[in-house]
């Protein structure tokens, strides 16, 4: 049986440790490490009063929101038919690193392409997210850059959203983090 990453499920690039992807191990080893940490007593100690617990989580849940993105992108790449948004997603987040515009009216023709063609733009533009010299992976976006300032992959709009949570949401989510098991 062909072995599949334990977070992406991808089958074509080499398992690594413990059954995840090159692609992935980095970021789960990483997602493991911070969840020991803020799980240490040391670091319950220091939780108590608020030193650098914050900063562990924002780590922990950024790990995993990498593993998520990595697992959509195997997602797109497996399907026979890849849906636009797709591709609108991943050309937003191009356009957004590379500091530029979008043509809507040219994305929005998208959704008339042949399943061949979406197919090979898919995995042409794709690679090129795959390939952008970034330290986090580029997130997907739902929507063209929409403020010059803000070219940074769609980190620090992921970092907001977490704000506009009420605290039980921003806890659960936390937990979430902290909880999450990988399953094959
Ligand atoms: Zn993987």
């Amino acid at each position: 049986m062909m072995r599949h990453c334990h977070n992406c499920k991808s089958t074509v690039r080499p398992i690594k440790r413990s059954g995840f992807c090159s692609r992935c191990l980095y970021w789960h080893t990483k997602a493991e490490r911070l969840r020991r940490l803020i799980h240490s007593p040391a670091q319950v100690e220091k939780n108590g009063r608020g030193t650098n617990a914050a900063s562990l989580k924002y780590r922990l849940r950024a790990a995993v929101r990498v593993l998520e993105e990595l697992r959509w992108r195997e997602t797109g790449r497996a399907k026979d038919c890849v849906d636009s948004y797709r591709i609108r997603s991943l050309i937003y987040a191009l356009a957004d690193k590379s500091r530029t515009s979008v043509d809507e009216a040219s994305v929005a023709k998208i959704q008339d392409l042949p399943i061949r063609s979406r197919r090979v733009l898919h995995d042409i533009v794709l690679s090129m997210v795959e390939n952008l010299p970034t330290r986090r992976p580029v997130l997907r976006r739902e929507r063209g850059p929409l403020r010059p300032s803000l070219h940074d992959g769609g980190w620090i709009e992921w970092g907001r959203e977490y704000w506009l949570l009420t605290s039980s949401e921003r806890q659960e989510l936390d937990r979430a983090c902290l909880d999450a098991k990988l399953t094959t």
